[in-house]
């Protein structure tokens, strides 16, 4: 494993999760939005993520900046990256396919919107953004600088707490009972543990 080989992983993940998603986005585009949370708020929250997981890690790569935060380089810390991108990338996989037409890039709720609870939704309430966590993880081991490495876990971090509640609370508001008793019996995001 090299540093360059370790920027290219992540590279790919990027590449990987576009791929994945861009099907369902399209699709998304064409079906009405009944219920949103959408907001200022919820710009600036996307915006924050997607400073962190996307726009310094790329700088980064493509400049080196910042400099000054970079740390050695460490060939065991990237495989064990290359393996937490991997399974980010199964993830985005297995919970693109389970959503389907109910995926929205923001909180929304759509015509026709079915609650999903099979696939990967029967054992978490949000595994899509399980996949995101370990994209943080994963940039954090291939990218060996203290502020690009860790930007994915911060901004990721102030999005998925900014938003966890609100999502429950929309989702809540459309089906009731059912994700009530959905919620008592599923974990948010780590099987058994959270
Ligand atoms: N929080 C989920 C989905 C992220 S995409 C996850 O991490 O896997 C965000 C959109 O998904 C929201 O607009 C919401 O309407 C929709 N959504 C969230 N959970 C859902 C579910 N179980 N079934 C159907 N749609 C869901």
């Amino acid at each position: 494993m090299t540093p360059l080989l370790a920027k290219s992983i992540f590279v790919l993940l990027a590449v990987g999760w576009f791929i994945i998603r861009f099907p369902y986005a399209r699709r998304s585009r064409s079906m009405r939005v009944v219920r949103s949370a959408r907001g200022a708020r919820e710009i600036a929250l996307l915006l924050t993520s997607l400073t962190g997981l996307g726009i310094l890690p790329f700088v980064y790569i493509a400049t080196g900046f910042p400099r000054f935060a970079a740390y050695p380089f460490g060939p065991a810390q990237a495989w064990i990256g290359l393996f937490v991108a991997l399974a980010s990338l199964a993830m985005f996989r297995l919970t693109h396919r389970a959503l389907g037409r109910n995926w929205s890039v923001s909180l929304d709720v759509r015509e026709n919107h079915e609650l999903v609870t099979d696939g990967i939704y029967r054992h978490l309430r949000h595994p899509m953004y399980t996949g995101f966590w370990l994209w943080a993880i994963a940039q954090a081991l291939l990218l060996p600088n203290w502020i690009a490495g860790f930007a994915g876990l911060v901004g990721f971090g102030i999005l998925f707490f900014g938003r966890i509640t609100k999502e429950e609370e929309m989702m809540l508001e459309s089906f009731g009972d059912t994700y009530h008793e959905y919620m008592s019996r599923t974990y948010r995001i780590v099987p058994g543990v959270f």
